[in-house]
């Protein structure tokens, strides 16, 4: 693992999630992803997709998982769109990573945020 490469804890809430251990809504699970509901929701559809593998980020994701982790994880993410039905009307993929962006929980997270129409950006 590089210096560059965060620790991972395993206790955190999406690792707990994975493992059965909190529930959650689910939205779409395969071997690679699952996404569910975020429990505060910003916007009318708010959902998030994780990787299964044990990643802080994208960048620790990018430089250690395999290749059909991370084609797995893209797919899920663009499964995940469609299954919630914002393919056509649009929405907003978001990655937080680390105190500057106030990342929440230490295990990779793609937010999808849809149903409506949405800021410019969201600050
Ligand atoms: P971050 O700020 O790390 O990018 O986003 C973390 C997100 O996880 C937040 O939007 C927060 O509402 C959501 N979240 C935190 N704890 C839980 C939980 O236990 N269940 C679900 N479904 N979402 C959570």
């Amino acid at each position: 693992m590089s210096a560059a490469v965060a620790a991972y804890d395993r206790n955190n809430i999406f690792a707990r999630i994975l493992r059965g251990e909190i529930p959650c809504k689910k939205v779409y699970e395969d071997e690679h992803a699952l996404a569910f509901h975020d429990i505060h929701p910003q916007a009318k559809i708010h959902v998030l997709v994780i990787p299964k593998g044990a990643y802080v980020s994208m960048a620790d994701f990018s430089a250690q998982a395999s290749d059909k982790e991370i084609a797995g994880f893209v797919r899920a993410v663009g499964k995940t769109a469609e299954i919630l039905g914002v393919v056509e009307s649009g929405y907003r993929l978001l990655a937080n990573h680390g105190p500057n962006s106030h990342q929440e929980v230490p295990h990779l997270h793609v937010h999808i945020f849809g149903g409506q129409a949405l800021g410019k950006m969201l600050a």
